[in-house]
């Protein structure tokens, strides 16, 4: 079956085949295989050209649900829009959401993505109590921090290669309502950002700032800290309100690119009021903002866009934030939305989780051919000096050598790997960095035909540099 599987930064899977979860049967596959979610990360690494896309999107049924502990047991395709409109008018709503509702139940637990309230709920998958794996060495498995221990880790972060999610179980947060007090705070300069950040970490749920990537001077790094909890009675609403407006087609030179942007950005500035100011909001308008238009990804031009995620530690935050905003500029590249958050210190229990203590800054760009990717390596070199890691999932481009410093475990995952899985992302950082160490590429060989003989050519062939197929 043909079908377009793509990125949300515009890239698509090459030469791909749908394989319905439904009818998946591993030892029928002839090439390696990659579940998808819905498509809403931003680089390679939900994308596998020339091989099979298992596709579980209409695997969404909630299971079950305990009402006393909150824990819900769903099939992994479902959205966290459905979990959200089931659970919310019961008084329950995921402990950790991202900026999107449109993320499938799997595609969550591996990447284990975080929100707005990392510095207290930590990532999703400090939530997740149990899931349902399914093999194609090892058939179907229940995996717990009680059970095949070592298995749940690699998959909560196991970027979709230690096998497909079947069904997994969370635990979802009491809350009294969902609509939100927002309180944001307008602050001149990026120093008075890591003045208020830790500060107000501790007393909000939520806690994200949005920076003016284009001010300079006395105000370089300006923006507004937006805090927020849940009101304590008020609306138990789970439905989100749909978009405002769809962009139709993708125009042929980005409207996000010029001074059209920097009057942008003055104007968004100027809506908060100097000093905090309050308001109840809508769980969507908090959460999901961008949402609100459908295909907002168009408007950045036909040649996608390029989100760059790093996680510095928090003495090098204040310095190598600036370092990467300085890079931005000095590249001549604005950046449309930039989204600086402070992650806290509860550990996340996968092998390969991108959150961690420190300062986490998102940029986004349209790609504009070399000096897109140049300025890509550069802030790339900026994470990698200052101690920090780029996030695998956001970012399409990264040199294997910045991917396995940035994951210095992750020679367990491909311990981990189903040998069926296999991602664009993976055969361009650790396939490639394998096919430099000799000494790991017999050992990777010797697991995969232990693991299963029917795909020892194919999981080989990837092993080998000049063998790896066009991407
Ligand atoms: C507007 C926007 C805002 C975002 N904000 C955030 C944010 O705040 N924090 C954050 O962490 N991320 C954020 N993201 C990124 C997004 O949350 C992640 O990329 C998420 O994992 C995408 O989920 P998906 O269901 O679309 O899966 P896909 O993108 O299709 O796949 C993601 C990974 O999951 C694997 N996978 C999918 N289903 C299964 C399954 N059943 N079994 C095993 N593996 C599976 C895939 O192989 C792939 O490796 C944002 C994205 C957008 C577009």
């Amino acid at each position: 079956m043909s079908e377009t599987f793509t990125a949300w930064g515009g890239e698509a899977a090459k030469n791909a085949v749908a394989v319905p979860l439904e009818t998946l049967d591993f030892s029928r596959l002839t090439t390696p295989a990659l579940p998808y979610g819905d498509g809403r990360s931003y680089g390679d690494s939900c994308l596998l050209s020339g091989g099979a896309m298992i596709d579980g999107r209409h695997r969404n049924r909630i299971l079950a649900f305990d009402g006393e502990t909150g824990l819900l047991t769903a099939e992994a395709g479902i959205r966290l829009s459905d979990i959200i409109a089931f659970a919310a008018p019961l008084g329950w709503f995921p402990a950790v959401l991202p900026g999107t509702r449109f993320v499938t139940l799997g595609g969550a637990i591996a990447n284990d993505i975080h929100g707005k309230n990392h510095h207290r709920r930590g990532s999703f998958g400090c939530h997740v109590e149990r899931l349902v794996l399914e093999r194609s060495d090892r058939g179907r498995l229940v995996c717990s921090p009680r059970g095949n221990a070592d298995l749940f880790a690699a998959t909560i972060s196991g970027f979709g290669l230690t096998g497909v999610i079947r069904e997994a179980t969370i635990r979802l947060m009491r809350v009294p309502s969902t609509q939100i007090r927002e309180v944001t705070t307008r602050f001149d300069r990026l120093e008075d950002y890591f003045e208020l950040a830790a500060e107000t970490d501790k007393r909000h749920e939520y806690a994200v700032a949005w920076i003016d990537s284009l001010a300079t001077g006395k105000s370089f790094g300006r923006g507004h800290l937006i805090a927020g909890d849940h009101e304590k009675s008020g609306e138990r609403a789970g439905s989100a309100r749909p978009a405002l407006a769809t962009v139709p087609l993708t125009p042929p030179v980005s409207p996000l690119i010029g001074p059209g942007l920097k009057a942008f950005n003055e104007l968004y500035y100027r809506k908060a009021r100097p000093g905090t100011s309050e308001r109840t909001v809508p769980f969507d308008g908090f959460f999901f903002p961008l949402d609100r238009i459908g295909r907002w990804n168009r408007l950045y031009g036909p040649r996608g866009l390029c989100q760059h995620q790093c996680v510095l530690p928090e003495e090098a935050g204040a310095d190598g934030v600036r370092a990467l905003l300085d890079a931005a500029r000095t590249y001549k590249q604005g950046s449309f939305l930039t989204v600086l958050k402070r992650f806290g210190a509860l550990a996340s229990p996968g092998l390969t989780s991108f959150p961690r203590p420190g300062y986490t800054l998102t940029l986004d760009f349209p790609h504009r051919g070399e000096k897109t990717l140049k300025l890509l390596a550069e802030l790339d070199r900026i994470t990698i000096e200052a101690g920090g890691a780029i996030n695998p999932y956001k970012h399409a481009r990264a040199a294997p050598q910045t991917f396995a410093m940035s994951f210095p475990r992750w020679r367990e995952l491909e311990a981990f790997r189903d040998p069926a899985l296999l991602s664009n992302f993976w055969r361009r950082t650790v396939v490639m960095a394998l096919a430099e160490d000799p000494a790991m590429v017999s050992k990777a060989k010797k697991y995969n035909s232990s693991q299963n003989p029917a795909f020892t050519l194919k999981a080989d062939a990837t092993l080998v540099n000049s063998e790896i197929p066009a991407l």
